[in-house]
């Protein structure tokens, strides 16, 4: 049996729960299913299960624009599982997931003017197939199965256990155990607080420093807003632009005045960690603050931590591992029980589905993006890329918007097919990496930038990477512009 519907999202992370809030209140004629290949919603919120989980970016711009958040700006997991489920109940979407729904192929016909799906239902076994007029790609950026550990020489000789944070196992028990973590990104700042005090001392091994943004975890104007007894709708608007007029100014003082506002980060630290602290060794990143992700330490809680003394800080490269630790190139050895690689993600472009055009096969590293969300010669599909600077969820929810109004557009014009293509003045055009790494570059990035969408050097085949731009430019982009080709 066939299942078909004219819209399919792929994921119910909370970028597919936005694209089926928008369907429905957009293009409410429209049917609908979301499949999702783990058993409940959540994506990233329901994969990651490490002590402390919690969001980097406040919960104002990472919530959804429609439905208002009401606690503290940083979140933990289970909050925005919550909130989520709010979302999804509010709104009678949960009808429309089918969970344990693993996609394994994509094909377009071009004959039939239909997506076709090969699903395997993780629970039985079976293999399903479902069609759909338009494919909505919500599937993430990285492979939800494991984690990216790098290759570090002599892994096998340790005799303690290895544990990658987004496969954390259950039952791990780490109290009054030495625990390593290599990584100094958002997971570590936020294991070793979580973990301090039950460890018998945690370790956080770096190769580079990173910046942190500690600060309390409370919004001010959102308290003061609730005193005036203010509804929750207002709140949020308000303290949603509110971030995002402050968090403008910092992006834009990245590149303006970029030593001083290091400075200003880099006193930060040193505020919490006091002056006999090695601030200059430990918490002065090399590169221009936002070139990778900054995460926010609500109430300087790692720092608190090595100023208990139950955590503390080592910059230093991995020689080997040994039997007991690692040996590092300085000559030291630390030892531990239990490794954490913090050591991210592999990034995996379209949930790792076969995708197939009329019987050949798609590899989107050869195609142009249209505005960072769809591709050349790649028909009636949208594909979910959010912020990286900016809360995610702020560009889930312009795509929504803008695929809801490019669906209403095709009806309006009687077509069954839209399909992004170059035009005779974009021919010649520079094939340029999807994001650009003198603008921002992660590991993850910079290790899978080859297999990403290539993107061109004037609209609409720019990704901006920008929601300050992107927030005029999508909603008043012409549906009519001959880059987008209907049938
Ligand atoms: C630990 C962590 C913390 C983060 N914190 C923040 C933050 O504070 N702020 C921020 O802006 N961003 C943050 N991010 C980035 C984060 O991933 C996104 O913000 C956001 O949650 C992504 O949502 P999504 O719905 O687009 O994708 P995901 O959350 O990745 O969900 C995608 C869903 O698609 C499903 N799926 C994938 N492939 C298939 C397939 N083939 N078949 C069926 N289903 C499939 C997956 O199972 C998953 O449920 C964080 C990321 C991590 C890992």
């Amino acid at each position: 049996m066939v299942h078909h519907v004219d819209v399919l999202i792929v994921g119910a992370g909370i970028s597919g729960v936005s694209a089926a809030y928008y369907l429905q209140q957009d293009c409410p004629d429209k049917s609908y299913t979301i499949l999702e290949s783990q058993e409940s919603f959540g994506g990233t919120w329901l994969t990651h299960k490490y002590p402390g989980i919690r969001s980097d970016s406040d919960l104002f711009t990472f919530g959804y624009k429609f439905k208002p958040w009401s606690g503290a700006p940083i979140a933990t997991a289970d909050e925005i599982l919550k909130y989520m489920n709010e979302t999804i109940e509010e709104n009678g979407i949960d009808k429309h997931i089918r969970y344990k729904h693993l996609i394994k192929s994509a094909t377009w016909s071009s004959k039939d003017k239909l997506w076709t799906l090969e699903v395997e239902h993780t629970g039985t076994g079976e293999t399903l197939t479902f069609t759909c007029n338009f494919l909505w790609m919500c599937q993430g950026y990285y492979r939800h199965s494991e984690g990216y550990t790098p290759d570090f020489k002599g892994m096998d000789r340790f005799k303690g256990q290895i544990v990658h944070p987004q496969t954390w196992p259950e039952d791990l028990n780490y109290k009054d155990k030495n625990v390593l973590v290599i990584g100094s990104g958002a997971t570590a700042a936020t294991v070793i607080p979580a973990m301090a005090a039950d460890c018998k001392h945690i370790t956080m091994l770096q190769r580079s420093p990173t910046y942190f943004i500690p600060g309390e975890n409370r919004n001010e104007m959102a308290d003061t807003l609730r005193e005036l007894d203010l509804p929750d709708e207002w709140i949020h608007e308000i303290v949603r632009k509110k971030i995002l007029h402050d968090s403008k100014i910092i992006t834009e003082r990245s590149f303006s005045e970029p030593e001083l506002l290091k400075e200003e980060l880099i006193e930060a630290a040193r505020m919490y960690l006091g002056s006999d602290f090695d601030v200059e060794k430990h918490f002065t990143p090399k590169y221009r603050p936002w070139r990778q992700r900054i995460a926010f330490v609500p109430d300087g809680d790692l720092f608190e931590g090595i100023n208990s003394g139950k955590a503390s800080v080592v910059t230093d490269q991995i020689e080997t591992f040994t039997e007991k630790g690692v040996l590092l190139e300085s000559g030291d050895e630390l030892k531990a029980d239990i490794i954490l690689t913090a050591t991210g993600f592999d990034l995996c472009v379209l949930g790792d589905i076969n995708f197939t055009i009329d019987n050949t096969p798609l590899t989107f590293a050869d195609h142009t993006t249209y505005r960072g969300f769809m591709f050349t010669g790649v028909p009636n599909m949208a594909w979910v890329f959010g912020y990286l600077r900016a809360s995610w969820t702020l560009r889930s929810d312009l795509i929504s918007t803008f695929v809801c109004r490019l669906l209403n557009h095709m009806d309006k014009k009687k077509a069954e097919v839209v399909t992004p293509e170059l035009r005779d003045e974009d021919k010649g055009m520079p094939a340029l990496p999807f994001i650009d790494p003198e603008n921002f570059n992660p590991g993850y990035l910079m290790r899978s930038m080859h297999m990403m969408p290539k993107q061109g050097d004037h609209a609409p085949w720019v990704f901006a990477q920008d929601y300050y731009t992107e927030k005029d430019e999508l909603p008043a982009a012409d549906l009519d512009d001959s880059a987008l080709v209907y049938k």
